[in-house]
């Protein structure tokens, strides 16, 4: 897996995993490589030179948005507690987004599908403050932040991915 810094003709910077470095230019010629922010399908590479994936590095953000442990390569023998110390973390990682998605849960009041509603008049204080969670497309959340209204996806518990 390679990972490219790509950039839009919107200037929003992203980056995003590829399974060798033609893949980017196979992708990109189909139009398949599309921005996060704004679907341009106009991205280019950022940086010219890409990082190499390594496992023994702890991955950012969201472990949902991450591939699974089965994409690894296999490794020498050497690198074998490198291993052990990311699946360390990655138990701790998996508390935390537990306990995080519990401290939501616990704090927040369930709206449904009324959340991008709800969201507005809160942000327009028609209504008292009261932290709400909900569900909402990701046209609707895009609508969101356009606006200016701070929101935040839930974190998916470990255990309801499979
Ligand atoms: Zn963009």
């Amino acid at each position: 897996m390679i990972r490219y810094s790509l950039i839009c003709d919107n200037a929003h910077e992203f980056d995003s995993w590829f399974a060798n470095s033609s893949a980017f230019d196979e992708q990109s010629e189909r139009g398949l490589i599309v921005c996060p922010f704004c679907d341009s399908a106009h991205v280019t590479k950022a940086i010219m030179s890409p990082r190499l994936a390594r496992t023994d590095v702890v991955r950012p953000a969201l472990p949902s948005l991450q591939p699974s442990a089965g994409d690894e390569a296999p490794k020498p023998a050497e690198e074998k507690r490198p291993v052990a110390l990311f699946d360390e973390k990655h138990a701790a990682l998996r508390n935390m987004v537990r306990e995080l998605h519990a401290k939501i849960i616990e704090t927040t009041v369930d709206v449904g599908s009324r959340f991008p509603e709800e969201a507005r008049r809160i942000h327009e204080s028609e209504t008292p403050q009261q932290p709400i969670r909900g569900q909402a497309t990701a046209e609707e959340a895009r609508a969101l932040l356009d606006e200016g209204i701070g929101i935040l996806p839930v974190p998916t518990l470990p255990d309801e991915r499979n």
